[in-house]
């Protein structure tokens, strides 16, 4: 889904460091307990600074995403590969 106009318009630059924003197509990783859920999804990139921004849709999906992680409701999750701990220092 394309970014909406009137979000892409209430960010003209980068509030973090004012440098100029681009649309583009993202990875998220989000967690909830102890899976992860990985999508592609669209974001305002900072070209200088790389900080991301999501319209508040897009927020509250990432919610309801990480909710549904920490109550293990994956019924509409795709299973992908496995993630494993690695020992530390
Ligand atoms: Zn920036």
């Amino acid at each position: 889904m394309a970014l909406e106009r009137r979000f892409k318009e209430a960010f003209a630059l980068c509030p973090v460091c004012g440098g100029e924003l681009a649309e583009k197509r993202v990875e998220k990783l989000l967690r909830g307990g102890t899976d992860t859920a990985h999508l592609e999804i669209d974001a305002l990139v900072c070209r200088r600074c790389g900080e991301r921004f999501y319209p508040e849709e897009t927020v509250r999906r990432f919610e309801k995403i990480r909710g549904k992680l920490s109550r293990e409701e994956t019924d509409d999750l795709t299973l992908v590969g496995s993630s494993y701990e690695a020992p530390g220092d």
